[in-house]
């Protein structure tokens, strides 16, 4: 099967990190697949075709169980090829002073958005891409977790941490009952990325991870795409359940 036959659905791909992991993926000539909330998402599928690659945007909250259900409809004629899933959308809501709401103040309706999208939406869009890859036995899913759930988190709130922690036991589960199906299920956890996301944090609190950064400086979303175009590639094919720490070495287990 060449990457051609291998369709890439990235969801969170309009900015950041998720639209450098399509643009890689779509540059190793998979059809790749832009799937977000935010209207950025068409400009940044058209980057990609002007550059000459297949890409299409798709209007999707990960969250809605209903608009999830209905993707293999709305992918009809590329859904029989799909090949890789990067479950890269998520939140890290800030307080006005941009630090993470403590605990103690964090309202219940956050805590259960961030959850609803960075770990329901992880399960419900797995779930619905498991189908084509089985069929072919051949797959790649990428969950794209966090430093946060790693080790203690200084800058992430409390649900995202937790959030992010459940998809790495969630990744493990599905690597472990997928593995049979010839599909492999690994997790990315960067440190601390140069997006829109980090750049809602105040600039110490970037300034002082960075400074504990071996490789000294904050990573790119290229960084990340490069971890990706692994896990998703024939080379990695005896690699299921594992994490990937893309952070420069501030985390070293
Ligand atoms: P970002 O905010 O720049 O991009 C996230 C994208 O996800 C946005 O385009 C956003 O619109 C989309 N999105 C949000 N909610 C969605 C939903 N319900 N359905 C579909 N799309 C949705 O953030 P980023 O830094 O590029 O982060 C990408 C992923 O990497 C996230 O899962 C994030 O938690 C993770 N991550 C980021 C960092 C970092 O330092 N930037 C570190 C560790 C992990």
């Amino acid at each position: 099967m060449s990457n051609q036959d291998r369709v890439a659905l990235v969801t969170g791909a309009a900015r950041g990190i998720g639209a450098a992991c399509a643009a890689k993926l779509a540059g190793l000539g998979h059809p790749v697949v832009l799937a977000d909330v935010i209207g950025e998402v068409e400009a940044t599928v058209a980057a990609l075709r002007a550059a000459g690659h297949q890409a299409r945007a798709i209007h999707l909250d990960v969250a809605d169980e209903a608009a999830v259900a209905a993707l293999p409809e709305a992918l009809a004629d590329w859904w029989p090829r799909l090949g890789i899933l990067v479950n890269n959308a998520g939140i890290s809501p800030k307080g006005p002073d941009g630090r993470a709401r403590p605990v103690a103040v964090l309202p219940a309706e956050e805590w259960r958005r961030v959850l609803a999208v960075n770990l329901t939406g992880a399960f419900l869009v797995s779930q619905a891409c498991i189908p084509p890859l089985a069929a072919r036995r051949w797959g790649r899913i990428i969950m794209m977790t966090s430093q946060a759930a790693r080790a203690k988190s200084q800058i992430a709130g409390a649900h995202y941490a937790a959030a992010k922690t459940g998809l790495m036991g969630f990744a493990r589960s599905l690597a472990t009952q997928l593995g049979p199906d010839g599909i492999t299920v690994n997790s990315i956890a960067p440190g601390r990325i140069d997006t829109p996301m980090a750049r809602g944090t105040t600039a110490e609190a970037n300034q002082a991870f960075a400074a504990n950064i071996p490789l000294g400086r904050l990573g790119t979303p290229e960084d990340v795409a490069e971890a990706v175009a692994f896990l998703a590639s024939d080379a990695a094919g005896y690699l299921t359940g594992a994490t990937l720490d893309v952070g420069g070495g501030s985390y070293m287990p």
